[in-house]
């Protein structure tokens, strides 16, 4: 059974083919620069297998539409193809960003759930209204595939209230929803239960820390196999630092930003998010490129790296004193999962709390779940690499019942 997963952007879409339930990515692209003079799609068949196949092109793709029927034509090509008919698709499972309150859980998606996911565009006004431009788009080109939105809150939709209100006046919840919903649910659930299957423990009763760590990152708290806190707030500007958003600071700095600079609201708002985070404290966002500036000797990009390790750190130790008892620290994503100085960083220091990490097995790298920590710890650090595509097949499968 074939399952198309879409995850769609403003000006951008991914997506990818899995063969269900083995979960064998079929193929894989990304759609890009929707609506300028030219765009560009890259499509990977048979991503990441000896057969790979990379293909790009080049031209205009002045909306979502456009970009879809270039993918469709890609998927029934007798080359680079992977199914012959559109019929093949079983369903077509969404990325969905926001959730709410009302939609909890993932779901088929007819005209009442796409009226909710508008209706919570206010709360994530960058993604939503994408999300639900994805599926109108495969709706109409794949008319026969059920829809199904897969919410990246719903993993975090088991925080209790003290975790997830803010200490605002009430009425800012009850009237506008202001509170944490947290995000990256579908890779923190499926790191932990990749997890507790790898350390052979039940997952009903698996207590970890997950850290996703790619350009936007969080942490969650797992007690019990649910999530009991997570770092992303009301939305994902919250919580760690991240390649270009700024995670916590003191709320007061809005006001004095303003009066100081007599920057408004949204200028402030596209500062703390596209030009602060490691970008903001030392001129560049993607890891890699900061640590070939720290072998230089660049100092604001060292500084970014400790700001950034700290704060992972900090909050590993508040979740691990809400849950007591932590079964695994798992590292996932780009960063997470490749970068063996990072993980180093923050677990230097934690051998007092049972965290320590083997050099040797932390240098390895491996696509797979592994232990970096020596034998015996008292607990487990694993990397564990994430498959947010597959987690949303999956749960589409489980909407239809199939
Ligand atoms: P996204 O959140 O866009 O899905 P990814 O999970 O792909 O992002 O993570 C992107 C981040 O991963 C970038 O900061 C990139 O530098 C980092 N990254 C990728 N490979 C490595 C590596 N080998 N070492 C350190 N960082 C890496």
């Amino acid at each position: 059974m074939k399952v198309l997963v879409i995850n769609c952007g403003s000006s951008s879409f991914k997506y990818q083919v899995l063969d269900m339930p083995s979960g064998q990515a079929l193929c894989s692209g990304l759609v890009e620069r929707i609506g300028d003079a030219v765009g560009s799609l890259t499509h990977k068949f048979h991503p990441g297998a000896a057969d790979e196949v990379k293909h790009s092109q080049e031209q205009p793709f002045p909306d979502h539409t456009a970009g879809m029927h270039a993918v469709v034509a890609l998927l029934t090509d007798e080359k680079l193809g992977v199914i012959k008919d559109l019929s093949e698709i079983a369903a077509v499972g969404h990325r969905v960003v926001m959730g709410g309150e009302i939609l909890q859980k993932a779901c088929l998606v007819g005209e009442a759930e796409k009226k909710a996911i508008r209706d919570l565009s206010p709360l994530a006004p960058l993604h939503n209204p994408a999300n639900l431009q994805g599926i109108e788009v495969a709706q109409a080109l794949i008319p026969n595939a059920p829809s199904v939105a897969v919410f990246d809150t719903e993993f975090h939709a088991t925080m209790p209230p003290k975790s997830y209100i803010y200490a605002v006046p009430y009425d800012l919840y009850e009237t506008l929803h202001v509170r944490r919903y947290g995000f990256h649910g579908t890779s923190h659930g499926f790191v932990a239960r990749e997890a507790a299957a790898f350390l052979g423990k039940d997952y009903d009763t698996f207590n970890c820390i997950t850290c996703h760590l790619g350009n936007g990152c969080s942490m969650a708290a797992v007690q019990n196999g649910k999530c009991l806190d997570t770092s992303m707030g009301m939305t994902p500007l919250a919580g760690l630092v991240m390649g270009t958003r700024c995670g916590d600071i003191d709320p007061a700095i809005h006001a004095y930003i303003a009066q100081s600079k007599g920057l408004s609201v949204k200028e402030i708002d596209t500062m703390l998010n596209k030009q602060s985070g490691l970008k903001g404290l030392c001129g560049v966002n993607d890891m890699r490129d900061i640590h070939t500036a720290r072998e230089q000797g660049d100092a604001k990009a060292q500084l970014a790296f400790e700001v950034f390790a700290h704060a992972i750190k900090k909050c590993l130790g508040a979740y691990y004193a809400i849950l007591g008892r932590v079964d695994a620290v798992i590292f996932t994503a780009g960063i997470g999962e490749n970068d063996n100085h990072l993980r180093a960083e923050v677990c230097s220091g934690l051998e007092h709390m049972g965290i320590s990490i083997d050099p040797v097995e932390n240098d390895k790298r491996l696509g797979k779940p592994r232990s970096i920590s020596p034998a015996g710890t008292r607990v487990p650090v694993l990397v564990v690499p994430t498959n947010e595509e597959l987690e949303i097949a999956r749960a589409t499968l489980a909407v239809l019942g199939k």
